[in-house]
């Protein structure tokens, strides 16, 4: 979620309203099959890589979290050592993720502490109860610096995702309609409905840094475009990728443009932050944080870019017709019905796609009288069929 990212709050964002496209799973493995881990219990992925499972309270409605056996200096004991886990994401903060957690402490983690919480990125169904994760064990918190400090504003209400910025900036991209307004209008506490929190301090990923974990060495691969600096970890020997909401096996992931940066080309980050993820060895076991695991991260990256060209390509012919607003191409990117709160990710979706277009030049922007903005084709971008 969050400020832009915000907006993320979005997160649901990385709901499945907000990107609808089918499942492409022609070329994915599955090696787990349809095994999935209890509420309260894990899966061993690999040796010392647990896969947890925690309930969502949106159409989304599950998250994978991981827990790694760690091993850490002893804080107060010179020489000796802690043996523990690091947990990666948290689940949002409500009771039932709460009573999960407490199951997993009897069941999961095998009398040992959890030494450190590594959180991907701030949006609440990764964030939420890293405070009380913190808090409980006395660890402290991963997270890259940008993430660390939307969360923060996110959580100080700074983060405009609702109220009237969030009305204007839909407004000023068609989306009129008073009563469907007034609901955006109200919506605020979005975020700090599941993340009541967030530590106090932290220590800072950064691209490229390696985390050694237990007997692991991660590699903090950074993502842009769903969240401000998104931290996936890629582990070589083992060829272990935890990727966050940054590759996922069957819903595309969310990539909005928000009322705090209205200009933003989230979508291009996206694509290049792909770039990033594309050179893995196809043996890559994926361990992303919605679907299950798989291998296959290439093709999964390819279908990805298809879908997203395909998409630009629509957008493209239809502004040739006409010119646009973002509420006027929904129909085109979501064939289905869409409700508010589905279409505030819509919104943010269709911005995103639109604005690549327009500040890649293949698209001209211009605010009517009516203060809304259409996108129409530019005709020295036009290519010769054929080409
Ligand atoms: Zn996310």
């Amino acid at each position: 979620m969050t400020s832009p990212r915000t907006a993320h709050l979005a997160k649901s964002a990385d709901a499945p309203p907000a990107s609808p496209g089918p499942a492409p799973k022609r070329g994915l493995s599955y090696p787990l099959h349809e095994q999935l881990p209890a509420v309260g219990a894990a899966i061993e992925v690999a040796p010392g890589v647990f896969w947890l499972r925690m309930g969502l309270p949106f159409a989304l409605n599950h998250i994978n979290l991981w827990l790694l056996r760690d091993r850490l200096p002893h804080p107060t004991q010179l020489g000796a050592w802690q043996d523990g886990w690091t947990a990666v994401d948290c689940g949002v903060d409500n009771p039932a993720t709460r009573q999960a957690w407490l199951q997993v402490e009897q069941e999961v983690l095998q009398g040992l502490p959890i030494l450190r919480v590594l959180v991907t990125h701030m949006h609440p169904d990764h964030m939420g109860l890293a405070h009380w994760l913190c808090e409980r064990w006395q660890a402290p918190l991963w997270m890259s610096t940008s993430e660390y400090q939307s969360a923060m504003l996110a959580c100080s209400g700074l983060s405009n995702f609702g109220g009237d910025p969030t009305v204007q900036f839909f407004a000023a991209h068609g989306w009129n309609r008073p009563e469907d307004l007034a609901v955006v209008k109200s919506r605020v506490g979005y975020y700090t409905g599941m993340v009541p929190q967030v530590p106090g301090a932290y220590v800072r990923l950064m691209a490229g840094a390696q985390v050694r974990i237990g007997e692991r060495n991660w590699q903090c691969i950074a993502g842009y475009g769903h969240s401000p600096e998104h931290m996936a970890l890629y582990e070589a020997q083992g060829a272990l990728l935890i990727s966050g909401d940054m590759l996922l096996p069957s819903i595309s992931t969310n990539v909005s443009v928000y009322a705090m940066e209205p200009e933003g080309n989230p979508l291009q980050h996206f694509l290049d932050s792909l770039d990033r993820m594309q050179h893995l060895p196809d043996e890559t076991l994926v361990l992303p944080s919605h679907g299950r695991p798989f291998r296959g991260a290439v093709t999964r990256i390819a279908q990805l870019r298809q879908h997203h060209a395909e998409r630009l390509d629509e957008l493209v012919q239809a502004c040739s017709q006409q010119d646009l607003s973002a509420h006027d191409v929904l129909p085109l990117i979501f064939k289905r019905a869409l409700d508010v709160h589905q279409t505030t990710f819509a919104m943010g979706e269709a911005v995103a796609h639109l604005n690549l277009l327009w500040l890649s030049g293949q698209l001209l922007r211009q605010r009517g009288a009516d203060g809304v903005y259409r996108f129409s084709r530019s005709q020295s971008s036009a290519r010769p069929t054929g080409d």
